[in-house]
């Protein structure tokens, strides 16, 4: 193996002094550094190349400084980093599980479920979750750049039926705020829209990135606007995701959670309790826990569904309602969200 360069792991302090485009261009893209920056050596993660060829690795120091120094089982380092079991093949595991091929409607558009659509904004993401059941997906056909969404408007505007758009990617807050605006004030021109729904992981992974103009942008829409952030975990939510999703919840966005259940990183009571509690803490509602998409690579993070509902049940004992998240499966060709309970 070659020597590895040398990184310091960047104090908040100097990060918060970057863009959050600078800060993205600085992600770690190299497992050994990560390995490295977190003080763990190589054989902790045993082979692990082949498994970044398949499906690159990508974090941001905002990230990797909520991890724990010196922890190999670190809850968002097991997220993210790249690990040999990704190349197994395990039954029933494939590349796309959710259908989404079958569901494209236009070049970026999905249409699975009635009154709403998703827009495949930028193939782009500011973390690579080892988990997403999008690591194969074929993003430069694809993604709806610029070009392509006079295709995707207008298949929505064919259709008085679809109520609600969703920015999806890839991570649409990757884009740029002129370039959201742009494509926000096309949806907005569309009369029967009434809803935006926008699905990210920044606020999480890259909180610096709810800048003032990016909240203005939202709060100044026409739409009903609601984020749905993907945290896992509890310690992904600290001060600065904290006062980022407050920004966005004081300028009137809804804020909701979708979680994954995953083994290894959120499989317990305490630390499903503390996501919810640290949520609520943050202005946001659990929303869903999705069982694992069975995408292969990602076999390793399955719960089992007896242990999964067990797992809700005790969730339902320790929190209120409204902070007990639905246990559902998304599988392809249905017209929504399986609860658990049904499967
Ligand atoms: S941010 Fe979302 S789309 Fe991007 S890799 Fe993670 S789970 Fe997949």
């Amino acid at each position: 193996m070659h020597p590895v360069k040398l990184i310091k792991v960047v104090p908040d302090n100097q990060l918060s002094a970057l863009s959050w485009q600078q800060q993205l261009s600085q992600a770690i893209t190299d497992p050994a550094q990560l390995l490295q920056t977190l003080n763990l050596k190589s054989e902790d993660f045993d082979h692990y190349t082949p498994a970044t060829q398949q499906f690159s690795l990508k974090v941001p120091h905002a990230y990797i400084n909520k991890m724990q120094v010196g922890n190999p089982r670190d809850p968002l380092l097991l997220q993210v980093m790249a690990q040999s079991q990704e190349m197994l093949q395990a039954e029933g595991y494939v590349k796309d599980p959710v259908g989404d091929l079958e569901a494209n409607k236009s070049p970026g558009l999905l249409h699975k479920y009635n009154g709403r659509v998703l827009l495949i904004t930028t193939g782009a993401c500011a973390v690579h979750c080892r988990y997403c059941f999008r690591r194969h997906f074929p993003y430069q056909q694809q993604q709806a750049g610029r070009e392509q969404w006079a295709d995707a408007l207008t298949y929505i505007q064919n259709d008085s039926s679809i109520k609600e758009v969703i920015l999806s990617g890839g991570d649409p807050l990757v884009l740029s705020d002129n370039k959201l605006n742009h494509l926000i004030s096309l949806l907005e021109a569309i009369p029967h829209l009434s809803r935006l729904r926008i699905h990210s992981r920044l606020p999480v992974v890259l909180p610096d990135r709810i800048t003032s103009s990016l909240v203005d942008l939202l709060a100044n829409s026409r739409f009903n606007v609601c984020m749905v952030i993907h945290a896992n975990h509890s310690n992904e939510i600290a001060l600065a995701e904290k006062s980022a999703l407050k920004k966005l919840k004081q300028a009137g966005i809804h804020l909701l959670n979708q979680a994954v259940l995953l083994k290894g990183v959120n499989d317990s009571l305490k630390k499903q309790v503390n996501l919810s509690e640290a949520l609520y803490d943050a202005g946001v509602l659990p929303y869903y826990l999705h069982l694992l998409d069975p995408v292969q690579g990602a076999a390793h993070f399955d719960v089992e569904l007896t242990q999964a509902l067990g797992l809700i049940t005790q969730l339902q004992n320790n929190l209120p309602g409204f902070l007990v998240p639905k246990l559902v499966r998304e599988i392809a060709g249905e017209t929504s969200k399986t609860p658990a309970n049904e499967l």
